[in-house]
């Protein structure tokens, strides 16, 4: 048997063809017909066969405990569902709707997003659900909306082939989206006057392949955009009459990038002036301006900001809404666009509606016929559901899919939340996430291959994963843990669905008439079509889907005309100072995605990095007396962590590096079983408008053990 279905690691979303022997033996390889990765898998997609029959962790039953000192027990589905409903409400009937709350995934399935948004936004009158993309692209989702009226990536894979300048900016696609940078690389090859400009103070193989590598001090690209900015205007290389004719927020964004010269800015960045001078120039020279970005980016305290001056460039050159021209986030997680279109974000409603706005609130209550009304004030976002846990205004937190015990910034903290808070539901696949340790029930979820359902890729890509597999053990599909808990609760008449198809119908449904439209995409079109991208609506049936937005240069804003932003350059981290005079960032390794619950199961992938090593530059090191291959103790204001060091000239002297992926679990070190995670260092600092934590950039000192 053959299936088509689509990676669940990376927002890349790569069509994968699934092949079932007799015996039961999978094998997997890249699906030739889908057009994001056309026939291409990286390291973790070629071995998402091993992660599957590989069951020895799995959740297999509901359990639950009366109370923290009793084992958990198995239970049936009735009984964990039932106490779940019961304890939810009486802390509604008690404290309120907002003393509940879900926090979800960006692994989460559009079907399982959507129903989760609607039971707690429309039936229990709490905007309590945020997401794990709360700490990875909201800073994206904010700069989109404020500089292009809505949360929409305006390009499409297939703008890479047209493009010849790639501006990469606080992101390593070469290990966090391989098949993207395949793509580039492969285009680059192919065309030797293909440009690639590199925006990282480490030398990734990212950075090695780039025709230009800026490794500014952590914490400067706004400084360095906006110079770049300001070389475009004052040479004479914007397009004047694109920003007269389609944008607003010249003039001031003109001043603000005039406050520093090209030399100052080249200097607080830490690097050449004349590197500055010929990224303006290449910008102008290209036919085609594609900018890439992650979590460089988007986990910092100004991350709206830098988004913004990143997406001004775009606007003063009007390189936007023509092939191979345009700012593109890269989505970290498979579906974490499809769970912003459901309204997975704590101010979101579906189809990029917002909690704050009347008209949108009346239109889902209407929609979903709501017992309650839609609560006017966002909910709590990820860090504040922790700061609310521990204070316990929050009294109940249901988490789904995700791993917050290893994944959250100042991570000592949330396990302090976990443990103070009253009542703990974990809904997973596996025994390996931590966060199951502090659960009071525990709901097992059916995994990739198990269930049916879509998910949106970093291109707006909407595709069907049909279920291959039956679910080991009693785990249920996500979707329908949440509609038998909802009938549980009482709200059984909106809550009774056959399948998961007449979960997205709904959905879908949802959307006419809005810049998400989807009324057109249906489980049968998807099974035809392969994939589609939004919007689609009814009168897009014969097509594949918009592929490209602002085509006619009209944007989503209200007057319809794109906005500069004249943002301050400044950025608000924790400050250095003598006792920890040394910055931290955090990020992947090639080969492991996340907490590791999945790709931890698999040797191949772990032979890569075997342990979480600290980069480190070797005037650093030597400055502390630290060899290579030593163990050291990165010591921060919130913990420590104890791991080998690896010395690196690829890193800039006064940084240093740790992977995130490690937890209790899996920490693999000698002394403690948490001093190889990396977030016990990390600071819960925010963005104020995106509330994305500050990953990248945490005070700390390193010296030997
Ligand atoms: Fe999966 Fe991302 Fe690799 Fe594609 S690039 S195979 S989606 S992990």
């Amino acid at each position: 048997m053959t299936h088509q279905t689509t990676c669940c690691y990376c927002g890349v979303g790569c069509g994968v063809v699934v092949k079932q022997a007799t015996g039961g033996q999978l094998s997997v390889e890249g699906d030739t017909q889908h057009p994001s990765n056309r026939g291409m898998l990286c390291s973790k997609g070629m071995n998402l066969n091993y992660t599957v029959m590989d069951q020895s962790d799995r959740l297999l039953y509901p359990q639950m405990r009366f109370s923290r000192d009793r084992p958990m027990q198995r239970v049936s589905w009735d009984a964990a569902l039932e106490r779940t409903a019961a304890v939810f409400k009486t802390f509604i009937q008690k404290y309120g709707p907002d003393s509940v709350a879900f926090y979800v995934s960006g692994q989460c399935l559009t079907e399982e997003y959507y129903l989760v948004s609607k039971l707690i936004k429309g039936f229990i009158g709490s905007n309590n659900i945020d997401t794990n993309s709360r700490l990875c692209m909201s800073s994206a989702v904010v700069g989109y909306k404020l500089s292009l009226g809505e949360d929409a990536v305006p390009v499409c894979y297939d703008d890479i082939e047209e493009a010849d300048l790639f501006y990469v900016q606080g992101a390593n696609p070469a290990w966090c989206h391989p098949i993207i940078w395949r793509r580039i690389e492969a285009h680059k090859a192919a065309n030797p006057q293909v440009r690639i400009i590199c925006v990282d103070p480490r030398r990734t193989d990212t950075a090695r392949s780039a025709d230009l590598h800026l490794p500014i001090r952590p914490g400067t690209d706004i400084v360095l955009n906006h110079a770049i900015a300001r070389e475009l205007i004052d040479g004479g290389m914007i397009d004047a009459s694109f920003v007269a004719d389609h944008t607003d927020g010249f003039t001031a964004l003109r001043d603000v990038v005039r406050l520093r010269t090209v030399d100052e800015a080249a200097d607080i960045c830490g690097i050449d002036a004349d590197a500055i001078r010929q990224t303006a120039a290449w910008i102008s020279q290209s036919k085609g301006f594609l900018s890439l970005w992650t979590m460089g980016m988007n986990q910092s305290v100004v991350g709206v900001n830098k988004n913004l001056s990143l997406i001004n460039l775009h606007l003063l050159t009007g390189r936007i809404g023509t092939p191979g021209n345009g700012p593109f986030s890269l989505t970290g997680q498979p579906n974490a666009m499809g769970g912003r279109e459901v309204g997975g974000l704590a101010n979101a409603l579906p189809a990029h509606r917002d909690v704050t706005n009347a008209a949108h609130r009346a239109e889902m209550e209407a929609f979903w016929n709501s017992p309650v009304p839609i609560a006017p004030k966002p909910g709590l976002t990820a860090t504040e559901l922790v700061d609310a846990l521990n204070n316990d205004t929050l009294k109940a937190i249901w988490i789904i899919n995700t791993n917050p015990a290893v994944s959250m910034p100042d991570v000592n903290s949330t396990e302090k939340a976990l443990k103070n808070a009253r009542f703990v539901v974990v809904q997973d696949i596996s025994a390996r996430a931590d966060t199951v340790a502090f659960a009071d029930v525990v709901l097992p979820a059916a995994g990739w291959l198990e269930k049916e359902g879509t998910m949106t890729n970093a291109e707006r890509r909407i595709t069907y994963l049909p279920k291959v597999l039956d679910v080991p053990g009693e785990a249920l599909p996500d979707v329908e843990i949440i509609w038998r808990f909802a009938q549980k609760m009482g709200f059984g008449d909106a809550f009774t669905y056959p399948n998961a198809e007449a979960v997205y119908a709904e959905y879908a449904r949802s959307t006419a008439n809005t810049n998400v439209d989807v009324t057109g995409v249906t489980y049968a079109l998807l099974k035809e079509k392969r994939s589609i991208q939004w919007p689609y609506s009814l009168a897009d049936t014969e097509s594949l889907g918009t592929s490209r937005l602002f085509t006619d240069h009209t944007f989503y804003t209200p007057n319809k005309r794109a906005q500069l932003h004249a943002v301050p350059d400044e950025n608000a981290s924790e400050p250095t100072d003598a006792d920890f005079p040394l910055v931290l960032t955090t990020g992947r390794v090639r080969d492991q995605w996340h907490t590791m619950t999945k790709t931890g199961r698999v040797a191949k992938l772990n032979q890569h990095a075997p342990l979480p090593r600290l980069q480190l530059h070797p005037d650093d090191a030597r400055a502390r007396a630290i060899r290579d291959g030593q163990l050291v103790t990165i010591t921060g204001r919130r913990g420590q962590v104890r791991v080998t060091a690896e010395l690196s000239e690829d890193i800039r002297p006064g940084l240093c590096f740790l992977p995130m992926h490690w937890g209790r679990a899996l920490a693999g070190n000698p002394d403690s079983s948490t001093l190889g995670r990396a977030n016990n260092l990390t600071n819960a600092l925010i963005d104020p408008r995106s509330k994305e934590p500050d990953f990248k950039f945490t005070a700390v000192e390193v010296l030997p053990y």
